[in-house]
């Protein structure tokens, strides 16, 4: 593991609000292998915002950046999300 590199749960909070469900075991198919896996599961690099990439091919799955009280999301390298309602 990357010392600049966390897991998905550094960032469940901010997605929960989002979202307003569960994140950490929300599954996510990655746009470019395809693979399946919880949000928990994935890895999380803290710049100016969060990229969370695939722990699989390293895709930036989403880009997520919380300011004065607006988040943007480009989540492009995602192709789905499932959650529980
Ligand atoms: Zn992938």
């Amino acid at each position: 593991m990357d010392a600049l590199m966390l897991d998905g749960n550094a960032v469940a909070g901010l997605l929960q609000e989002v979202f307003t469900v569960e994140m950490t075991t929300a599954i996510g198919t990655c746009g470019g292998c395809g693979a399946t896996d919880a949000v928990g599961a994935v890895h999380v690099y803290r710049g100016a915002g969060f990229v969370l990439r695939c722990p699989h091919c390293d895709t930036a799955l989403m880009k997520v950046v919380a300011a004065e009280g607006r988040v943007w999301m480009d989540c492009s390298g995602l192709r789905t999300l499932e959650v529980s309602v």
